[in-house]
C-alpha cells in the first residue's frame, strides 16, 4: 500500500487555500455514537430528519470510501467584518458566514484540487471530498487531527482562528507517513460565555445543542413545534460565537473566497419584504440565502 508524505498534503492543502490541516486515521467512535443516540432519544434533533439518515455511514468511513485508513482534515477561516456581532437596534441579522459565497462549492473546489495534487504524486491513491452535509464527524475528526477541540457550543474551537471556520475533509484509503496527536486540551476552561451569550437556551449541556430552540436551526431548515423568539435573525445565528474570547483575538481570513459580499445591516426588513424573487436571486443566488428561500426570510422577518 502506498504511505503518503503528510508534509506533502499538508503543504498541498495550503496551497488549496486552506488555513489549517491535520491527518488523523479513520475510527468507529464508540463513545460519539452513544452521545449522539442519547442526543437523538432526547429528541434534540427536532426537525432534523436527516440526521437519523446514514447512521452506519457516519460512523464508519470505509462505508464511504472502500478501504478507507485516513481522514485529512482541512479548516478555513471565514472570520470577517461581519463576524463581531450586531447592534441591539440591527433586526435583520444574518451569520456571517452567510453574507460570503455558498461555502459548500468553495470549499469543495478547494477538496478537489488538493485531491488532484495529491494524485498526480500518488496516482493509486483514491479519495472523495467532504463538506458539511457527507455524514462523517468532521468536527470529532478535526479534534483527532489536532485542529482544535469541541467547545461548550458544540462547534469546533481552534487556537488561532477560533470557531469561525469551515472544515473540509478528505477521506483517503492510504496511509500516511505521520498521523497529527488529537488535541487533548479543551481551551473553554471555566468560560461560559456561549451558554450565558445563547437567546434561546439552546446549549442544554456542554456540546449538546436542542435544536428545536437553536435559532440557527429555526431560520434556516424546517420549523419545529414550539419555536423560539428569534431574536433579530432571518438567517442563522452568530451569538454563541462571537462573544468566544478565541474569536475576539481570532486572525481575519485570508483567502478571498469569503470576502463578504453583503452587509446585512444595510438592508432593511422593508426592503427585504419588498424584494422580488428575481432581485433576491440576482443579489444573493451565489450564497447559502438560496438555501432557505426569499419566503423563508420574509416569514422569518414578520414571526419576530
Ligand atoms: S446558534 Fe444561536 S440559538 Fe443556536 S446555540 Fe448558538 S447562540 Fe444559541
Ligand atoms: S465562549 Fe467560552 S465556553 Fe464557549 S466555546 Fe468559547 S471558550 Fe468555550
Amino acid at each position: 500500500m502506498v504511505i503518503i508524505e503528510t508534509k506533502y498534503i499538508k503543504n498541498a492543502a495550503i496551497d488549496a487555500g486552506f488555513d489549517l490541516c491535520g491527518v488523523a486515521r479513520c475510527q468507529k467512535f464508540p463513545l460519539n455514537r452513544l452521545a449522539f443516540n442519547r442526543w437523538l432519544e432526547q429528541g434534540y434533533d427536532s426537525s432534523l430528519g436527516y440526521m437519523r439518515n446514514y447512521q452506519e455511514m457516519r460512523f464508519d468511513v470505509e462505508q464511504m470510501v472502500e478501504g478507507a485508513r485516513s481522514v485529512v482534515v482541512c479548516a478555513v477561516s471565514y472570520k470577517s467584518e461581519m463576524s463581531g456581532g450586531y447592534g441591539a437596534e440591527d433586526r435583520c441579522k444574518i451569520a456571517s458566514y452567510a453574507c460570503n459565497s455558498d461555502y459548500h462549492k468553495s470549499i469543495k473546489k478547494m477538496l478537489q484540487t488538493l485531491l488532484k495534487v495529491l494524485q498526480q504524486r500518488y496516482p493509486s491513491l483514491k479519495g472523495r471530498a467532504c463538506v458539511d452535509s457527507a455524514p462523517i464527524l468532521e468536527k470529532q475528526y478535526a479534534v483527532e487531527a489536532g485542529l482544535g477541540w469541541i467547545g461548550r457550543q458544540s462547534l469546533l474551537v481552534t487556537p488561532d482562528y477560533g470557531s469561525y471556520v469551515l472544515l473540509g475533509e478528505l477521506v483517503l484509503d492510504c496511509e500516511v507517513d505521520a498521523y497529527d496527536e488529537p488535541m487533548q486540551a479543551v481551551g473553554c476552561g471555566e468560560c461560559r460565555r456561549c451558554v450565558d451569550a445563547c437567546p434561546a437556551g439552546a446549549i442544554v449541556e456542554p456540546m449538546t445543542i436542542d435544536t428545536a430552540r437553536c435559532i440557527s436551526c429555526q431560520t434556516i431548515e424546517k420549523v419545529g413545534e414550539g419555536a423560539t423568539p428569534l431574536n433579530g435573525w432571518i438567517f442563522g445565528c452568530d451569538e454563541c460565537q462571537n462573544c468566544c474570547p478565541y474569536n475576539k483575538k481570532a486572525k481575519s481570513h485570508s483567502n478571498s473566497a469569503f470576502n463578504p459580499l453583503f452587509d446585512p445591516r444595510e438592508i432593511s426588513a422593508q426592503e427585504w419584504l419588498a424584494m422580488s424573487e428575481e432581485e433576491f436571486s440576482d443579489r444573493f443566488g451565489s450564497t447559502p440565502l438560496k438555501r432557505s428561500g426569499l419566503e423563508r426570510i420574509k416569514a422569518n422577518i414578520n414571526r419576530d
